[in-house]
């Protein structure tokens, strides 16, 4: 594959390519990331630029107002993760277009564990 990948939601609304090598890629069990089918890819904010303009995405504040998950507004589809410190985007490389998911290595997080779920911490 060349750099940069092409993620892109189902039904097309949203695009945005990633210029970062297609490594550290990860699933985990938290009750956010196996209900919303991540597999996480965290790249550094300014690999990712957007190619759709003035598209909305669908967002969804959990436990705190500096973190966010990002969705389609039309399909659903999970596309990214912002809110971590020192401008990281963790993006969703299911969404990588002319990738077989099953090709790439994956790492587990036990993250049912690890960041349960519940009241703030
Ligand atoms: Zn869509």
């Amino acid at each position: 594959m060349q750099r940069p990948y092409v993620l892109s939601c189902h039904c097309g609304n949203i695009r945005f390519e990633v210029d970062a090598e297609l490594e550290n890629l990860g699933e985990c069990n938290c009750s956010t990331c196996r209900r919303f089918g991540m597999l996480s890819w965290k790249v550094p904010t300014k690999a990712v630029r957007l190619v759709t303009e003035k598209r909305s995405l669908s967002t969804y504040a959990w436990r705190s107002v500096t973190d966010f998950w990002h969705f389609c507004p039309i399909c659903g589809a999970t596309m990214l993760y912002t809110g971590y410190a020192g401008g990281i985007v963790n993006v969703n490389a299911r969404c990588l277009e002319d990738v077989d998911v099953f090709e790439l290595k994956v790492s587990r997080y036990d993250g049912r564990k690890l960041m349960p779920p519940g009241p703030l911490p």
